[in-house]
Parts: structure tokens; C-alpha cells; sequence
């Protein structure tokens, strides 16, 4: 892993961002995570469990449950899938999650998003037990985030966190922008980067003069759901940059103001084969020319997503048992 790096372009040897990549840190944390589970296993004669309750029939939400399902097997935790009709109503979701909170080889309950709009989705967040709830979502561990006590917190916040101690990127101290303020993404983030002692700025739809906030930035990171949004005026040379975004981009002359030569063929070729290519909310070919490091798209935050969900899962498991 490379030094603490120092934030500035001119300390950039190379020409382009320099690449935060997510594949390898996932694998790290997945790797650790089995290794964690086999002792579990052994020594205690604990394996952690993971329910995963989806409602409806989201295609992207199918995808994303199948692969959480599949991680948690390969990793050697148990897991469950209890996939829903549209129709379920608040009420029959709440009953589920009492069961599941009951069962003792249920160490982790997860409730995939979007809920069809009829169910009262913070009910049903707040349903579910604390100690096993592992997106971070429940109130108590919000709170418990927000006071810089121990908490189960959101894997994609605490992905990025584990990406840049893993990559030597020095937090402390540093200027981090968050933009983007979701109770997913944005808001734990700001708070997990506050725990590692960064200076904090959450910039929103409101904010005014956007790109004079995020240029002041050390670490930049976006959270915003539009493609190509931060553009290079709106980083500080050498920044680091961590794109969150994923957005399918469908039309290949938009593609061609977003990517350079060494990259457009790819993703011209990926619209051509698949309707899409996926593309983040930082402009990738400008922020290759400004920034000092960069997360891709894929390739970056989205792995860590559900690595970090094993790693709740596994803690969860262990907190709940005293272990
Ligand atoms: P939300 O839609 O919940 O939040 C978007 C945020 O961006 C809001 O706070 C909004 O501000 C802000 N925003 C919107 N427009 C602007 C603008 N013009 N200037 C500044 N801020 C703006 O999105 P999520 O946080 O759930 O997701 C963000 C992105 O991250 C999406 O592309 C999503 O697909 C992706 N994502 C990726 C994950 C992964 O694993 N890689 C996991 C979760 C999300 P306001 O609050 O004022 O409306």
C-alpha cells in the first residue's frame, strides 16, 4: 500500500488520477471476512446469518439481493432470501422482520430499498432490531454514529472509509466535501470522515456557488445520482476524488463527452452490447486531468457495498453474542 499521500498535483508524478481501486480493497475485506467466519466457526460455533428481505420486482434490486446472497455463501455465512410479492403490505413486512429478529441464527436483517411507495419504509426500518441491523439504518444506530460511539454503520459510507485508509490517503486533518446529504450515503459519510478527524463540508441542491466549496476540497466526494456532474472546475488540483454515482448512461454521444480515447471504445462497445454503460457522477475524463486520485466507475465504491455488509453481518454476529 503507498505512503500517506501528499495532497497536491505537483506531487503527482504520474499523468491522470492515480486509481483508488475498489476490486482489490473489497477483496481484501471479503478475504479477512471468511477468515473471520471460519474462526467463528470453529472456535465458537458461531456461524453468522444474514436474512435479506425484498419486496417487489425492482430488477436492479434483484441483482443487487442476488449478489449479497451469493458473497454471504462463498464467505461461508449463512443467508436467507425472502423475496416478496408487490403487494405485501406493511403490516405482513413487520410480522416477517419480528420473526426474523426473534431467530438466533439471524445475526443480520436487511431490508433492500426501494419499498413499494404504499409500505411506510421507516417503520419497517425501525422495526428492525437494532443489533442486527445491518445497513446502519435504525435510528439508534444513526444516533450512535452522530455521538462517535460504536455502531453498525452504512456499507457504502464505511466502504469509502476502508478505501482510503487501505490506500494511504490521509483523512486527518484534510478538507473533505461531501456532496450529496442521503440518509444512505451522505449524511453517515460526513460523519465516519468527521470520526477520522477531516474538516467537513455537505454541499446539497441548495448550495450556493457549489464549485467554490468543492475546489477547496483535499478530498471530494459525490454523492449526487447525476452523470458526469462534477466537472474539473469544481476540483482542487490533486484532490481526491471519490465518485459514488451510478448511472446508466444509454446514449453514446452523450458517452463521448464523458470518456477519453483510451477509454470510449470500451464503453461505446458496452451501450452497443448491454443498452448501457454505467458512469458516475464525477466527469471521468475531466477529473483525470485535475485530480490526483480517482475512484472508477465500476470498479470503485459499488464492490465495497456489499464486502462491508459481510463485515456488519460478522460483527453484528459477534457483538450480539458478547464474542
Ligand atoms: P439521493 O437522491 O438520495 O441524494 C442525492 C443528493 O444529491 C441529495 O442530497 C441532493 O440534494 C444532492 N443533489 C442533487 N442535485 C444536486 C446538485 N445540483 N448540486 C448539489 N447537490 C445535489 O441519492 P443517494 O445518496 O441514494 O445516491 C447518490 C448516488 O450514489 C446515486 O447515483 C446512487 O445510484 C449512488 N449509490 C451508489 C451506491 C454504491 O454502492 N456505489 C450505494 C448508494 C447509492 P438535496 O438533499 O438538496 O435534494
Amino acid at each position: 500500500m503507498p505512503e500517506h499521500t501528499l495532497l497536491t498535483k505537483e506531487n503527482n508524478q504520474q499523468s491522470g488520477a492515480k486509481v483508488l481501486d475498489g476490486a482489490v480493497v473489497a477483496e481484501a475485506i471479503k478475504r479477512e471476512a471468511a477468515e473471520e467466519v471460519a474462526r467463528l466457526r470453529e472456535e465458537h460455533a458461531v456461524r453468522p446469518g444474514l436474512a435479506v428481505v425484498r419486496v417487489g420486482d425492482d430488477a436492479a434490486s434483484a441483482v443487487y439481493v442476488r449478489n449479497k446472497v451469493r458473497t454471504s455463501e462463498a464467505l461461508g455465512i449463512y443467508s436467507e432470501h425472502h423475496a416478496l410479492a408487490n403487494t405485501t403490505s406493511t403490516s405482513q413486512l413487520l410480522e416477517l422482520i419480528a420473526t426474523l429478529n426473534e431467530r438466533d441464527d439471524i445475526d443480520g436483517i436487511l431490508v433492500q430499498l426501494p419499498l413499494p411507495r404504499e409500505v411506510d419504509e421507516a417503520q419497517v426500518l425501525e422495526s428492525v432490531s437494532a443489533e442486527k441491523d445491518v445497513d446502519g439504518f435504525h435510528p439508534l444506530n444513526v444516533g450512535k454514529l452522530a455521538l462517535g460511539q460504536f455502531a453498525l454503520a452504512p456499507c457504502t459510507p464505511a466502504g469509502i472509509i476502508e478505501l482510503l485508509k487501505r490506500s494511504g490517503i490521509e483523512m486527518s486533518g484534510a478538507n473533505a466535501c461531501v456532496v450529496g446529504r442521503s440518509n444512505i450515503v451522505g449524511r453517515p459519510l460526513a460523519q465516519l470522515l468527521l470520526q477520522q478527524d477531516a474538516t467537513i463540508t455537505i454541499c446539497h441542491s441548495r448550495t450556493r456557488d457549489l464549485a467554490s466549496i468543492t475546489r477547496e476540497a483535499d478530498i471530494l466526494v459525490a454523492a449526487i445520482g447525476r452523470a458526469g456532474f462534477i466537472r474539473g472546475e469544481h476540483l482542487k488540483p490533486g484532490a481526491v476524488v471519490v465518485d459514488v454515482g451510478m448511472n446508466k448512461v444509454t446514449s453514446e454521444e452523450t458517452a463521448r463527452g464523458f470518456f477519453g480515447s483510451d477509454e470510449l471504445d470500451d464503453r461505446l462497445w458496452k451501450i452497443r452490447e448491454r443498452g448501457y454503460t454505467l458512469v458516475g457522477d464525477v466527469h471521468p475524463a475531466e477529473a483525470d486531468a485535475v485530480a490526483g486520485w480517482r475512484t472508477p466507475v465500476p470498479g470503485g465504491v459499488g464492490l465495497l457495498t456489499v464486502a462491508m455488509l459481510m463485515r456488519n453481518t460478522i460483527e453484528a454476529a459477534k457483538q450480539r453474542r458478547k464474542i
